[in-house]
């Protein structure tokens, strides 16, 4: 794992990412860069880790200092080796991923499918609505959907009728970093609602908009100053067939693969290293 600079998010992310990696008994090794690292310099560390045997999987922590320049990340995630690729995020993967090939693949997304197909929540044939069209979790979430036969509408900020695309959909995927944006106009009533949205809300006013009184939300903002809220809202609840908590869902999740895809990529580079 590389960690650039000195967010404290990050740091957070970092920490559970090692812990759960050690957990499952394989090594995890942080290194860092301080702020005034360059751009260069992170390459240099990638370039190291890809010669490196030892390891299987690179992850670059996600912002990058902002002093590094614009296209920093993009530079730096191009240069990881697409075979210890674990974030899925090169541009070799995600070719893989539109030809429905194997390849490794963001690490959010598997993770929603793994919780439906776990869940035994039909997809064939389905209508799915993702809301959302990032590199990193809404378009490959609709490639997902589509390489298991659902019928897939993605949706974005230019979208017209939002509400009531959404409304058809049988799969209801939300990804789009709005706190509780989706209300029951929505849903269509017993629908799967996969909430990958992660917001902090840090004001009573917004706390009080979204969660009645006397909610357990309302009581841990008075203690802590602050709740997270997906983009669900919570109302949907009422409404929905399925529906994943934040947070508790699809994060725990997007962890889990992280280990799926280091150990993928371990075999691949076994198999390609026994084939040569
Ligand atoms: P992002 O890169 O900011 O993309 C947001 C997408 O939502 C964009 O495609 C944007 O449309 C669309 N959007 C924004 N406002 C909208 C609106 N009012 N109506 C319709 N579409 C709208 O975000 P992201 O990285 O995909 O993350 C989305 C959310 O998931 C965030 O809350 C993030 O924290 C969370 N997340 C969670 C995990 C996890 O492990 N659970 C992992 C990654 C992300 P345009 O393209 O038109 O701008």
């Amino acid at each position: 794992m590389v960690l650039a600079g000195r967010s404290p998010a990050s740091e957070v992310y970092v920490r559970n990412k090692i812990k759960t990696v050690g957990d499952a008994g394989c090594r995890a090794e942080l290194f860092r860069l301080d702020d005034t690292a360059t751009v260069d310099d992170a390459l240099a560390l990638v370039h190291r880790l890809n010669a490196d045997e030892g390891i299987d999987g690179i992850l670059v922590q996600s912002p990058l200092p902002a002093g590094m320049g614009e296209h920093a990340e993009q530079r730096v995630f191009d240069a990881v080796d697409p075979a210890k690729d674990v974030d899925g995020f090169h541009p070799a993967n995600v070719g893989l991923l539109v030809q429905g090939r194997p390849a490794l693949v963001a690490c959010t997304p598997l993770g929603c499918i793994e919780l439906l197909e776990r869940e035994g929540i039909p997809l064939r044939g389905q209508q799915a609505v993702v809301l959302g069209r990032s590199d990193i979790v809404g378009k490959p979430m609709a490639l997902l959907l589509l390489q298991r036969d659902a019928t897939v509408t993605v949706c974005h900020s230019k979208t017209v009728g939002l509400a009531d695309l959404a409304r058809t959909a049988d799969i209801l995927v939300a990804a789009i970093g709005r706190p509780a944006f989706v209300t029951r106009e929505f849903v269509k009533p017993g629908a799967t609602v996969i909430d990958v949205g992660i917001n902090t809300l840090t004001t009573k006013a917004e706390v009080e908009r979204i969660f009645p009184e006397g909610s357990r939300k309302r009581v841990q903002f008075s203690e802590k100053g602050s709740v997270l809220v997906g983009d669900v809202h919570p109302e949907v609840e009422d409404v929905a067939g399925a529906f994943t908590p934040v947070p508790g869902g699809v994060g725990p999740l997007t962890v889990a693969m992280v280990l799926r895809n280091t150990v993928t990529a371990a075999e691949f580079r076994a198999t390609r290293k026994a084939a040569m």
